[in-house]
């Protein structure tokens, strides 16, 4: 089958199409024949070895990390798929496999799609919609009320981030450029900031918690726009220090790198009295069926910036890794 290979780590030739052997499915797992699957920026934060600390995959190996399609086999004890079956999927961090013809996934991180999606669409949704799904119910238990400020609203976590904190009930601002701004508006933002313009801690203030898309400076600003003892979840800033021990392999200045910068972002949050937690989304079939029925009630909607043939899939990253995507970006198989 046709794959697109992450060889070693480095620039954008280091992941290449290829020609590999077609999965099968082992135990637990079902063997989705691919339609569609979501690009994302930690594919190419994997391929230029910059999350390695966390993910630790091993090379090579077939890259891309969410899918939707059709289950064409199950394996030894699957319970919950039958072949036919219309899944999505947020596939193992460590085995990846997404961007191929064929992919074997276990039955517990797997979903049915919803019926009103195309494969294009649905493909959109697990990381993206997992991420906000558990930093705004989970990590930052948004309720009705809360006042939220949300970085980055327009990019492919950003889109989903504010519906689902509008279906908890929350008071939302974001940042957008003007790019932006119609798209956010209408997905139910509030208000919504010009970050190349405003200085967030200039104009904002008295924010309850905050989710932080984007990291860096726009981390920094979010800190002091919020009351004292709140919580801001990054998925942008830096994990734990400790992360950075994991992986003994990791060359010794990217563990001292990674560590000084994390605990440079945890004393700008104590110095400002807020509570700072790094979250790493994890894949969970459970969870993508709580997306799947927000999406059947209407109150979800994936949002596609573009769509690529996987033979195109360079093409594809190259628009990723512009940054500017309006939603995200998805390559297709059929
Ligand atoms: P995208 O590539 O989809 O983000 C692109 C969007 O970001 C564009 O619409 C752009 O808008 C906007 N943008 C760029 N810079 C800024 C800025 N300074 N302020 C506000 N908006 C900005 O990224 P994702 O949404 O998929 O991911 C966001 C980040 O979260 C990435 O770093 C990603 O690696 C990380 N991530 C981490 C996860 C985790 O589990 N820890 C999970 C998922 C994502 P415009 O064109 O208007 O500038």
């Amino acid at each position: 089958m046709l794959a697109y290979v992450l060889t070693r780590y480095g620039g954008a030739d280091a992941m290449e199409l290829q020609d590999v052997p077609k999965p099968i499915a082992g135990p637990g797992e079902v063997l989705v024949k691919v339609f569609a699957a979501g690009l994302n920026p930690v594919d190419y934060k994997q391929r230029e070895g910059a999350v390695r600390v966390i993910t630790r995959p091993r090379l090579p190996l077939v890259a891309g990390s969410e899918l939707a399609g059709i289950v064409e086999a199950v394996g030894p004890g699957v319970s919950r798929f039958a072949t036919g079956d219309r899944v999505f999927a947020r596939v193992d961090k460590t085995l990846l496999g997404a961007f191929a013809e064929h992919a074997a996934v276990h039955e517990d991180l797997v979903a049915l799609m919803p019926r009103s999606l195309s494969y294009t669409e649905a493909a959109s949704l697990p990381l993206a919609g997992l991420t906000a799904l558990q930093a705004l119910r989970d990590e930052l238990k948004v309720k009705p009320g809360t006042k939220l400020f949300i970085s980055g609203g327009a990019g492919g976590v950003g889109t989903l981030a504010i519906q689902l904190a509008k279906y908890f009930g929350a008071e939302v601002t974001t940042t957008a450029s003007p790019r932006g701004e119609e798209l956010v508006r209408r997905l139910g933002a509030d208000a919504v900031v010009d970050y190349t313009k405003e200085n967030l801690a200039e104009v904002l203030h008295g924010f309850d918690a905050a989710l932080d898309l984007v990291g860096g400076e726009t981390l920094d600003q979010t800190f002091k726009i919020l009351k004292p003892g709140s919580k801001v979840v990054s998925i942008a800033g830096m994990p734990e220090p400790q992360t950075a021990l994991k992986d003994l392999a990791a060359p010794a200045w990217m563990t001292a790198l990674f560590w000084a910068i994390s605990l440079g972002i945890r004393n700008r949050a104590r110095e400002a009295k807020v509570r700072y937690r790094y979250l790493f989304m994890h894949p969970s079939g459970e969870d993508l069926k709580f997306l799947a029925r927000l999406v059947s009630e209407g109150k979800l909607q994936p949002v596609v910036d573009s769509s690529y043939p996987l033979e195109k899939i360079g093409d594809a990253f190259a628009a990723l890794e512009q940054g500017r995507a309006k939603g995200k970006i998805v390559v297709t198989m059929d």
